[in-house]
């Protein structure tokens, strides 16, 4: 169900999502997009996703890609094989589309992939995108259009790098961002979903989510209630978003307004993205029961104090047992606990010290569900570990099996991710355009773990310094991005978080 009225055009342009389309009806950004899109006159926008290309390439005038994850790129292959357009942009001219791309990976680092498109949209896309769609509309040679879309400041057109400085764009947030489209189709089955804040101020040493998307903005409360009153005139489901949707000034107001309608007998099923440890307080654990849900996730990110202070997490032991014990008492039925290992500097006594943690949590909370759930470190452009060498695979994966049988042993169910494919998508992070071929290999041969085994020993590319690091003085591939954080600023945070080493 569209919650706006279309409106058509001579222009094509096709928004395509490199992955199903169930994801792509649940990414709030991707559909705002296609929402202005759909909605201005003069365009035909039409969407697209890898399970679903009901679309003739000869028809489109330009293609545009959302990538959220750094596999996103063996999706954006996918689509643009099966649509016969080539990969790479110099093998395209004036006959086929221009093929652009966004979101959370390109405003990272877009270089890895800047071989294949035209231009990237860095940052923000509401307004930039609009500005993008009106030079589209002018239908000028593809030259022509790529030196008009090199002037604007948040536009990145490989072509012009040498003089094309670009600086990431970063909106005021108004008008609330919410799901245009609901859909029983999507990920997130008939939810309404609303952004209710953009960024975090908490700056942790290694998050994006933080880092691209200061300042830490927020919508005003009464814009929320009403974007919720107009999400339950569709359905019962609403979500609300934001990588720290608790530190909103008015988080516990929300709350309160959501559980008040509950309480008046309206029904609502609630969903809420993250939660900081320490705003788990019994209203909002009572609102979340009320509207539905049963279990909730923490992150406690690192393994021990000591550890969570170096990446500027700044979590108490007491405090995480105080946020577990609070989610019982109040009704949940489990509890999810994340952390990653293979943080820099972390050592034995920090894993030790976990495990204690781990086994207070299972004796003080008997009967509860708790699930410890593991990633490892991957070093992320534009953040303060950026220079950070990564983990060698082995020592990770000993690291696993150790916590996954002590855990076993205090009842405790553990789950982890793959330190191969983490290993992997380190190197994508942190590459450079010479990865390009890598990729495209990777791709040719099923994009599996054997196939990157495979294409490292065909082809001749350096990928030591992804994996080992930098140096400050060095010059990394994101360079070319201008921020409001300086690599400057990144070098102090990171020299003030060092008086944590052990
Ligand atoms: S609290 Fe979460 S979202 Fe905020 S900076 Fe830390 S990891 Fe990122």
């Amino acid at each position: 169900m569209k919650l706006y009225k279309s409106n058509t055009g001579e222009y094509n342009l096709v928004m395509a999502y490199p992955a199903i389309e169930a994801f792509a009806l649940s990414s709030l950004g991707y559909l705002w997009l296609y929402k202005m899109a759909d909605t201005k006159e003069g365009i035909n926008a039409l969407r697209i996703s890898t399970d679903n290309i009901s679309v003739n390439s000869k028809e489109i005038n330009s293609i545009s890609f959302s990538m959220s994850f750094d596999f996103d790129y063996l999706g954006v292959f996918e689509i643009l094989d099966k649509l016969k357009i080539p990969f790479y942009s110099k093998d395209r001219d004036d006959s086929h589309p221009l093929v652009f791309a966004g979101g959370p990976v390109m405003t990272t680092n877009p270089m890895p992939y800047s071989v294949f498109f035209d231009f990237i949209i860095i940052g923000d896309g509401e307004n930039v995108f609009n500005k993008v769609t009106d030079i589209l509309m002018l239908k000028m040679s593809k030259s022509e259009t790529l030196k008009k879309l090199s002037e604007l400041e948040s536009v990145y057109v490989p072509e012009f790098k040498n003089t094309n400085k670009i600086t990431r764009a970063s909106v005021s947030l108004n008008n609330v961002i919410y799901t245009p489209i609901i859909s029983d189709k999507s990920y997130f089955k008939d939810t309404f979903i609303i952004e209710v804040s953009r960024g975090c101020m908490n700056r942790c040493a290694f998050c994006t989510a933080s880092y691209t998307n200061l300042p830490y903005r927020y919508y005003d409360y009464e814009k929320i209630t009403e974007c919720i009153e107009l999400g339950l005139k569709h359905t019962n489901k609403i979500a609300l978003l934001g990588a720290q949707i608790s530190a909103h000034p008015r988080f516990n107001d929300i709350m309160k307004y959501i559980s008040n309608k509950i309480s008046d007998g309206i029904n609502i099923e609630l969903g809420i993205s993250s939660l900081r440890t320490d705003a788990i307080s019994e209203q909002v654990v009572q609102t979340l029961v009320s509207g539905g849900q049963k279990h909730t996730t923490i992150a406690i990110e690192a393994a021990s104090e000591r550890l969570r202070k170096f990446i500027n997490k700044n979590l108490k032991e007491e405090q995480i047992l105080n946020a577990v014990k609070i989610a019982k008492d109040n009704g949940l039925k489990g509890i999810k606990i994340y952390s990653m290992i293979g943080i820099p500097t972390e050592t034995d006594q920090d894993i030790e010290e976990f495990l204690s943690l781990a086994k207070k949590i299972k004796q003080e909370n008997k009967g509860f569900n708790i699930e410890f759930s593991f990633s490892t470190f991957v070093p992320k452009p534009q953040t303060p570990l950026q220079w950070a060498q990564r983990e060698e695979t082995k020592s990770l994966e000993n690291k696993q099996k150790y916590l996954e049988k002590k855990l076993s042993k205090l009842g405790v169910e553990s789950k982890f991710s793959s330190a191969k494919w983490d290993y992997w998508q380190t190197i994508l992070s942190r590459s450079d355009e010479k990865i390009a071929p890598l990729l495209v290999e990777v791709y040719k041969n099923g994009g599996k773990i054997g196939a990157y085994k495979k294409a490292v020993k065909t082809l001749d590319i350096d990928i030591t310094k992804s994996v080992n690091g930098f140096d400050f003085s060095d010059k990394l591939p994101w360079d070319c991005i201008e921020s409001n954080t300086s690599k400057q600023l990144l070098i102090n945070e990171i020299n003030r978080l060092s008086k944590h080493k052990p």
